[in-house]
């Protein structure tokens, strides 16, 4: 017979001390069945996609098998849920199967979600439902495809057995691929129970595997806490130049690496509007659209204060540390202002810098927000008008009352007049900034539905190989360019 395929595994988070997490395989279920995968992504880990198709490989995204060189393990963390602190939260549905380095020479954890009960599940099941998985292979895999950092999909199995959710579910598990599983919540479990040589042994392996150059520095703990205060401020930024709402921006879903974790009821807009919500579970609009960057700013402060006493050793004093902190916060609202910024003009197709750029941005997010415009439809045209591949009545016909477009477009005209670009190179760089595709919720839905009722995985297929190659022209995909009708909008999405 064939011989076993091997991962790989190195298991680097088992090596840390035992309160850091509970050594657990994943539950065995009834009856696995291959739903996806990536095969992409198997090749940019050096794994064989052959391999992990075989039954083999779909025993071990199940959970069935434990593969060769595996230690799976549940990771303990707490967290602000909603703004309310829960010192002990951690995977209570997922396993942790081991690291493997990519061909890229970047380590990765791959991790099975709906794995079973874990002594962190509390009242949960342990398990996923189809659906959920769905959707968040394909809003994940959308993101990576977008250049977004984000965890990534690797698998999805179906379980031949039923979760009980609102109703009968289908169950599935998926594989899920993360640069860690480090969040802001498991420097709060540390933390709340004083355990300031856990918060100093988990800041030196976040050092040690996401800020390397912070070790490098005077100030480890204080580099390391610059450094992600940066990374999330230019994620936060992506998400808001594509109108993408994470839905549960809680500490236990922020990633000390800085990728997009946690996909639960998390949507694109479609029509602009900064007090958009979507999640079922989000009833204040806490984590609305526009409130992504304060909510992420709140985040990080809670991070500072978790690193308050190593930072305190580092710096000599209490009030050197609070100093280092503040510091360190004031940075993300820089950071993420100079990202949005720049973003908005490599959308505007404004290669120079000016005073008034910001501005003339504004103004047409204040004109899409009045006239419902479609966001990511709205910019992709811009793309059309600049180098008259297409009529400007595409994008003039996607406000309300077209006459806001024109009193905005002509500024915007004598802006790009000051810059001798060719219409061509301004056109082709505004497109990899601007996506033709993203997942309409529209489509999302009818694609789990589809799954989900019918068994019929052929428009998650669909959609995946759409969202997959965003920047496209894809003139015969104009169903998955296109606005649902009034009759088709989905207003809310659910974990
Ligand atoms: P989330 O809202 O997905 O970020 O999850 C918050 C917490 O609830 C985490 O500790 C999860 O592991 C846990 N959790 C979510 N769903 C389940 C489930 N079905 N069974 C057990 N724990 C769960
Ligand atoms: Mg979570
Ligand atoms: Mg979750």
């Amino acid at each position: 017979g064939r011989q076993p395929f091997r991962f790989n595994f190195e298991n680097t988070y088992a090596l840390l001390p035992k309160g850091f997490y509970s050594r657990l395989d994943p539950t065995p279920v009834r009856a696995p069945r291959l739903v996806k995968v990536n095969v992409e992504l198997a090749v940019k880990l050096g794994l064989d996609p052959d391999a992990l198709t075989s039954p083999e490989g779909v025993e071990i995204f199940a959970g069935n098998r434990v593969a060769e060189g595996s230690e799976p393990l549940a990771i303990v963390y707490a967290g602000h849920q909603f703004g309310h602190f829960v010192p002990q939260l951690g995977d209570g549905r997922a396993n942790l199967l081991g690291e493997v380095v990519g061909r890229d020479g970047i380590r990765y954890d791959i991790q099975l979600k709906g794995s079973g009960p874990t002594p962190y599940s509390r009242r949960g099941d342990g398990r996923a439902a189809l659906g959920p998985v769905l959707r968040e292979f394909i809003l994940s895999e959308a993101m990576a495809a977008l250049n977004v950092p984000t965890t990534r999909a690797l698998a999805a199995v179906t379980t031949g057995e039923q979760v009980m959710r609102e109703e009968v579910m289908p169950g599935a598990v998926l594989t899920r691929v993360a640069a860690s599983h480090l969040r802001v919540g498991t420097f709060q479990y540390f933390a709340a129970r004083g355990d300031t040589e856990g918060t100093r042994i988990l800041a030196d392996y976040a050092i040690a595997r996401h800020y390397p150059e912070a070790a490098e520095t005077k100030q480890p703990y204080r580099a390391l806490l610059n450094g992600v205060v940066s990374r999330q401020a230019q994620l936060v930024a992506q998400w808001m130049l594509l109108g993408f709402i994470h839905g549960v921006m809680n500490t236990d879903n922020t990633s000390i690496s800085g990728e997009t974790i946690d996909y639960g009821p998390c949507a694109f807009m479609e029509a602009y509007d900064p007090a958009m919500v979507f999640s079922s579970i989000d009833h204040q609009g806490r984590y609305a659209y526009g409130n992504q960057p304060p909510a992420a700013h709140w985040n990080l402060t809670r991070l500072a204060e978790t690193l308050l006493p190593i930072l305190e050793q580092e710096t000599g004093s209490e009030a050197n540390a609070l100093v280092s902190a503040k510091e360190a916060l004031a940075g993300f609202i820089t950071q993420y202002e100079a990202a949005r910024v720049a973003g908005l003009r490599r959308k505007l197709g404004l290669f120079t810098e000016s005073d008034g750029d910001a501005a003339l941005a504004q103004d047409l997010l204040d004109r899409m927000a009045a006239n419902r415009a479609d966001f990511t439809l709205t910019f992709r045209r811009l793309c059309d008008v600049v180098d008259g591949s297409e009529s400007e009545e595409g994008a003039r016909l996607l406000f309300d009352e077209p006459t806001s477009y024109d009193k905005w477009a002509t500024g915007w005209r004598q802006r790009m007049e000051v810059e001798p670009i060719p219409a061509s190179t301004r056109a082709a760089a505004m497109r990899i900034a601007s996506p033709a595709f993203m997942p309409r919720n529209h489509l999302v839905e009818a694609t789990l539905n589809a799954a989900v009722e019918r068994q019929d995985f052929q428009p998650f297929e669909e959609l995946l190989d759409v969202v997959s190659r965003p920047y496209e022209n894809r003139p015969d995909l104009k169903k998955y360019a296109t606005p649902a009708r009034p009759e088709e909008r989905v207003s809310q999405t659910f974990c």
